[in-house]
């Protein structure tokens, strides 16, 4: 554990879908897509493999071309989020986090039409699998890298956050007029939608961690 002098910033992210993560200081990371990009390669080989012969050489190959793309996604996705969560890690002893399982953001894609055909679904699962932003895998490496400098991750209620003004307090849906835009029904705070859920994540975490500052101040007396 590295002892510091000086406490690092705290920050809260809110992990979405117009951008990978955006942060309470007001920065965003721009969501890479990078399944996105190779989806219609992955079609096009999972074409291939429908039309080639069970058992032979060519379908092997093209087994294996379908397996390089997904590695390439599956690689390129872990460069992206060892990158970002570096640089968080390095500049913020709190990082907070909305405690929602990450499986229920991606709930709505599997669906609950009669099951498909084995294939079928195998295949869409596969797809499904590399159009994952990965946010599960980037709040892993953001706990072990925050905690490896002496912070930690902290998790807070994920509800409301982004109805919520991070300003006022005032709790509304009306606060939302859009995808991108906060403005406050009350205080008539107008701010992007996601930094001031972003914000409210991060008041939580704080909040969260208040009482064990307290305990660690009265200890230290
Ligand atoms: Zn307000």
């Amino acid at each position: 554990m590295i002892v510091r002098a000086v406490p690092l910033d705290e920050v809260g992210a809110e992990l979405g879908m117009a951008v990978f993560a955006a942060l309470s200081d007001g920065t965003g990371i721009a969501p890479a897509n990078h399944g996105q990009k190779a989806l219609r390669a992955l079609r096009k080989a999972q074409r291939a493999l429908a039309r080639k012969t069970r058992g032979s050489t060519n379908r092997r190959k093209a087994v294996r071309r379908i397996a390089r793309i997904q590695m390439r996604v599956a690689d390129a996705r872990k460069d992206f989020l060892h990158k970002h969560s570096t640089i968080i890690a390095k500049t913020h002893g709190v990082v907070g986090v909305e405690a929602l399982p990450v499986r229920s953001l991606s709930a709505s894609a599997t669906g609950t039409a009669a099951e498909p055909g084995r294939r079928v679904r195998q295949k869409a699962g596969l797809n499904r699998a590399i159009l994952d932003q990965g946010w599960g895998l980037f709040r892993t490496m953001l706990a072990d890298k925050v905690a490896d400098r002496g912070g930690r991750l902290v998790e807070v209620p994920a509800a409301y956050t982004s109805q919520t003004c991070a300003c006022c307090d005032h709790v509304e849906a009306a606060n939302r007029p859009s995808q991108a835009v906060f403005v406050c029904g009350r205080c008539g705070r107008r701010a992007n939608a996601d930094t001031n859920a972003a914000t409210n994540i991060l008041r939580r975490a704080d909040s969260a961690l208040k009482p064990v500052e307290r305990h660690r101040a009265q200890a230290a007396q």
